[in-house]
């Protein structure tokens, strides 16, 4: 790649050629990782509100490079979207995070981020019900994640693949649920079992009150449609204590616990204690 002729490189700006090379850097290593199945999967527990029981986890994928460096799920996602690279990295954190979570209690699911564009390859559900039968992971215990904007690059696809994985038990979570191209009437459409309250909400709710109102109400449309409700973000006791108060039913945040290597209550910090 260093080797682009004088010719080649003189429409670009000294800085587009460096953000070019780096970015045909970044590939390069990304697939070389994918090959060395060298990206892994965290858990962030997902605690009922109740109980402060642990009802779940989030596999979130994280790359380690080689130089020890963590690049961030949201540079190397796309990364993966647009290289097409994505179909086979999803399959392999599928099977790694079904097989740690065959390790865990049994009333515990799997929460696994599926993307855009994955959502609409009408490819994946079978891949993904040929994956659990494959590890023998009990598909009842695994919620998919997808975000709004999935239902908007190609709603037929998404719906297609949404009514195969529901048809086999698989649960659906509509995530950062607020924010994008959000519609409600969307939740017409698509068959959900989990609405996720986005980070943003909670970051200011508790000195907003319009946001208060909005995250009121997200949690009262969930109990109308019978479906569950995720707040996540959750960084302070006092956004936790208004969330219960509210009636939210679960809660995913750094004060629950950090994405950690291993899925644990070791990370889950004790709620039991009075504050
Ligand atoms: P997301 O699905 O909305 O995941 C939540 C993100 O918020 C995670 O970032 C998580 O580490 C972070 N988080 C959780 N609690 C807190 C908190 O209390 N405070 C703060 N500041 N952050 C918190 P992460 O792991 O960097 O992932 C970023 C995004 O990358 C995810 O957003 C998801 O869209 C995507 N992603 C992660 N893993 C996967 C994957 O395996 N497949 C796909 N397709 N996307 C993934
Ligand atoms: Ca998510
Ligand atoms: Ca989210
Ligand atoms: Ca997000």
């Amino acid at each position: 790649a260093k080797k682009l002729g004088r010719g080649r490189i003189k429409a670009f700006s000294p800085i587009m050629q460096d953000e070019l090379l780096a970015r045909a850097q970044l590939e390069q290593d990304f697939q070389h990782a994918l090959q060395n199945r060298a990206i892994s999967m965290y858990y962030q527990p997902l605690v009922d509100l109740k109980s402060d029981n642990v009802v779940g986890y989030e596999s979130l994928a994280r790359w380690e490079t080689a130089s020890g460096k963590f690049i961030s799920p949201t540079q190397f996602i796309p990364l993966a979207e647009e290289t097409g690279a994505i179909t086979e990295l999803t399959e392999q954190l599928l099977r790694r995070a079904c097989l740690d979570a065959l390790e865990w209690p049994a009333h515990t699911f799997l929460s696994f981020n599926i993307s855009p564009t994955q959502l609409c390859d009408k490819r994946l559900s079978a891949r993904i019900v040929s994956i659990l039968d494959e590890v023998g992971f009990p598909s009842d215990r695994l919620e998919v994640e997808i975000t709004e904007s999935a239902l908007f690059l190609d709603a037929n696809a998404a719906r297609y693949t949404l009514k195969k994985l529901s048809d086999e038990g698989i649960k659906i979570a509509l995530d950062d649920f607020g924010t994008g191209y959000s519609s409600l009437s969307q939740l017409c459409n698509f068959p959900f079992d989990r609405l996720k309250i986005d980070k943003s909400f909670i970051d200011t709710f508790l000195h907003n009150d319009k946001q208060d109102k909005i995250v009121r109400a997200i949690i009262s449309l969930a109990s109308a449609l019978e479906v569950k409700v995720t707040a996540e973000g959750i960084e302070h006791v006092s956004q936790l204590m208004r969330l219960k108060e509210l009636g939210c039913d679960t809660g995913q945040g750094y004060l629950l616990g950090k994405p950690a290597p291993k899925a644990s209550r070791q990370n889950v910090v004790p709620l039991h204690a009075e504050v």
